[in-house]
């Protein structure tokens, strides 16, 4: 037997989304300065991946850990994840991050929820002199060249299972998997909102992650189409 699967399926994105700040801008503006100009700046220009870049400030990163673990406590996650979690599930969704960020972070930050939840992200360490070393997720199902995770791979697998599929976001690399879910089920802020509006594609700004999953267990997944 495998694993078994909600009617329904959530796939969220994390920085942003989960949390009110995202963690690579807690970082450049604390512990490595320059890596906005350098990486993300190289990144818009093309010059680097999404995963190069995030890379390159999580490299850069020249303080203790003990330094790193206080921007762990400066990500403000929803503060009901784990209710929400669990009310969500109940209401007949499986909830499923998908980021483009780190693994190392993300564990930390959702521990101090104690929301248990799947995630998908690229793997990290921490090496004293040498930061955050992020690395390809090369043995993910959803393994991406360019962010890591391929998040819109993470929405296709579940819409090929037959399950519901709603779509959270705020940043550019959310936009293929928004893409995929349809309009009532796609929840977007930020950079992800006015791309989407530049396509003209429909959405639910929020506000909070919480807000979301309120949306979503009014739902019942297995009533609403994908298209
Ligand atoms: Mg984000």
């Amino acid at each position: 037997m495998g694993h078994s699967y909600r009617p329904g399926l959530f796939v969220t994105d994390f920085d942003g989304t989960i949390t009110r700040q995202d963690f690579f801008r807690l970082v450049v503006e604390t512990l490595a300065p320059g890596g906005m100009e350098t990486f993300w700046r190289g990144y818009l220009n093309n010059r680097y991946t999404h995963f190069e870049a995030l890379q390159g400030i999580f490299g850069s990163i020249r303080a203790d850990e003990a330094q790193l673990l206080e921007l762990v406590h400066k990500a403000e996650p929803e503060p009901h994840l784990t209710k929400w979690v669990e009310r969500l599930n109940a209401a007949g969704w499986d909830v499923v991050v998908a980021s483009a960020g780190c693994g190392w972070y993300i564990d930390r930050i959702l521990s101090t929820t104690r929301a248990i939840l799947e995630v998908h992200a690229s793997p990290g360490r921490f090496v004293p002199g040498n930061g955050l070393l992020m690395e390809l997720p090369i043995g993910s199902p959803y393994f991406s060249p360019t962010h890591g995770i391929d998040k819109a791979a993470v929405v296709r697998a579940g819409l090929q299972r037959g399950q519901t599929v709603a779509y959270a976001g705020d940043g550019f690399s959310d936009l293929p998997a928004a893409r995929l879910v349809a309009e009532p089920l796609r929840f977007a802020r930020s950079d992800l909102s006015d791309a989407l509006s530049r396509e003209k594609l429909g959405f639910t700004p929020f506000e909070s992650w919480g807000s979301i999953a309120e949306a979503l267990c009014a739902v019942d997944p297995k009533t609403i189409n994908n298209t």
